[in-house]
């Protein structure tokens, strides 16, 4: 292999070592995102407070209600035992037991609406648990085939880290430093001629060049100064 054949080789490498590093931080950014599953679980958690709210103010209603009947139920045998017969105090009964039971409808209807707003309740903190439910298996799941892949990608920068090394130890350090600071500025640093033209600048490269660079010297290009490689 000529030492720009190495080169372009070494270059080779860097990229698909960029690409497998880029695609590590994405599965390990994949990983760690659980954004829907925290955002589920505290609606959940929030719809639970609710339906805790709900059924409180039921049973607060459920309370009142009997507490009217009650009352009620007492007056009643009060007014129909016969054991009051002052008939001031019986208007005066009569009149309470009306006053009571007028209200015992609005609260029967109130605590209705209370009871449809439970079964509501009941039916969204339902509904929001199986979403839960199903976000954790996926993010299981997720865990799974991701830390899979992750694995996979590790071996191969292992991998590719290892041929790099041993090309790169092959390579002068003069030129190593070449190719580095050309990648760092330039992006790439060998570029292929093609048609006679530099494949990094597209100006056409002088016979003279890419005959030397063909014979594996190392050549930049004079106007964007990437080193030139010919197959
Ligand atoms: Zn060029």
């Amino acid at each position: 292999m000529s030492l720009v054949e190495q080169l372009y080789r070494l270059q080779q490498i860097d990229l698909e070592l960029q690409g497998k590093q880029q695609e590590l931080n994405d599965v390990g950014n994949r990983l760690s995102d659980d954004k829907d599953l925290v955002a589920a679980e505290s609606k959940l958690a929030s719809q639970k407070e609710q339906l805790e709210d709900a059924r409180k103010k039921q049973k607060d209603s459920e309370w009142e209600l009997e507490d009217l009947q009650d009352k009620v139920r007492k007056i009643d045998s009060k007014l129909y035992s016969g054991t009051t017969k002052d008939s001031k105090e019986l208007v005066n009964l009569e009149k309470e037991v009306k006053g009571l039971k007028s209200q015992i409808r609005p609260k029967e209807d109130a605590l209705l609406g209370l009871m449809s707003q439970v079964e509501e309740i009941e039916a969204e903190v339902k509904t929001t648990a199986e979403e839960v439910e199903r976000l954790k298996r996926e993010w299981e799941q997720r865990q799974e085939t991701l830390g899979q892949r992750k694995r996979e990608i590790e071996t191969m920068l292992a991998k590719l880290g290892g041929d790099r090394d041993r090309l790169a130890q092959q390579i002068d350090s003069e030129v190593l430093n070449t190719y580095e600071r050309l990648r760092l500025t330039r992006g790439q640093a060998v570029v292929k001629v093609e048609r006679g033209k530099c494949q990094g600048c597209h100006i056409t490269v002088p016979t003279s060049q890419w005959q030397k660079a063909k014979a594996g010297d190392l050549i930049q290009c004079t106007s964007c100064s990437k080193i030139l490689y010919l197959e």
